[in-house]
């Protein structure tokens, strides 16, 4: 059994055949979805996906790139929607430096300080509700680390989710207790760098993901990811680890069910 811990079948790219998609991924093996919201209405809709489906669980959280639209208001309403038993961790939340309108790694000062100052209120939701975090943390490793540095103090556990970075940053995460999780871009032809670090983490610290709809595996380049093609992340990882797929299997859906609670 295989868990993919990090989806979006909320988003829009899935309203033609969600149904279809959630029953192929039960088909192939995948014993539980947790859907991760990107704002509080895709929180909403993540709990309605859990509460029609036992086997799918939601994350409540706001993606950075909604930092600056982000109001007291919306905090107090996602804070309330963590109260639902199926709510199983606060994310996806962090940091992203990336600048969708240049292109570029450089996003204004205000801004990251209202990325920052939202990363630390659902620090607070997490430790008060004790729930796990999701971290989306692109190009800000420095700044997600001095943060966790001075809030988590083991307190609160953390996953960083699609993990990219330096094998310095990799090992200031699992120094400071955090899990990692892996998509399919480690399957993608100029991955080797990420394979590199697929190799370093110990299983015992990983889980599994697809972030679909993004991030479709090699395999099925072109197309839409799913859920079931969490099995695409496992066979990688099994082949970059020299061990069995079941062992990766197993090892990382355990890892998953202890830290989610599941
Ligand atoms: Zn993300
Ligand atoms: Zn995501």
């Amino acid at each position: 059994m295989l868990i993919d811990t990090h989806c979006h079948l909320d988003f829009e790219q899935f309203d033609a055949d969600r149904q279809d998609v959630i029953n192929r991924a039960k088909e192939k093996g995948i014993g539980y979805i947790i859907n991760v919201a990107a704002d509080l209405s895709g929180a909403v809709a993540s709990l309605k996906l859990a509460a029609e489906y036992d086997f799918i669980f939601a994350a409540a959280g706001i993606h950075p790139h909604y930092a600056l639209k982000t109001g007291e208001d919306e905090l107090k309403r996602l804070r309330v929607l963590t109260d639902n038993e199926k709510v199983v961790a606060l994310g996806e939340v962090g940091l992203d430096y990336y600048n969708h309108e240049s292109r570029e790694y450089s996003i204004e000062r205000k801004i990251k300080l209202k990325q920052q100052e939202l990363l630390c209120a659902f620090i607070e939701i997490a430790k008060v509700k004790e729930l796990p975090i999701i971290f989306h943390c692109r190009e800000a490793h420095e700044d997600l680390l001095a943060i966790l540095k001075d809030n988590l103090k083991n307190r609160v556990k953390a996953v960083v989710h699609c993990f990219s970075g330096t094998k310095e940053f990799l090992k200031d995460c699992l120094d400071s207790g955090l899990k990692v999780s892996f998509t399919a871009n480690i399957t993608y032809k100029k991955a080797d760098g990420l394979r590199a670090l697929v190799y370093y983490v110990p299983l015992e610290e990983m889980f599994l993901e697809t972030d679909a709809p993004f991030l479709t595996p090699q395999a099925k380049r072109g197309k839409r990811n799913e859920p079931s093609y969490t099995r695409y992340v496992a066979q990688e990882v099994a082949r970059i680890k020299n061990v069995d797929e079941e062992k990766v299997a197993d090892i990382t859906t355990s890892n998953a069910r202890l830290f989610f609670n599941i």
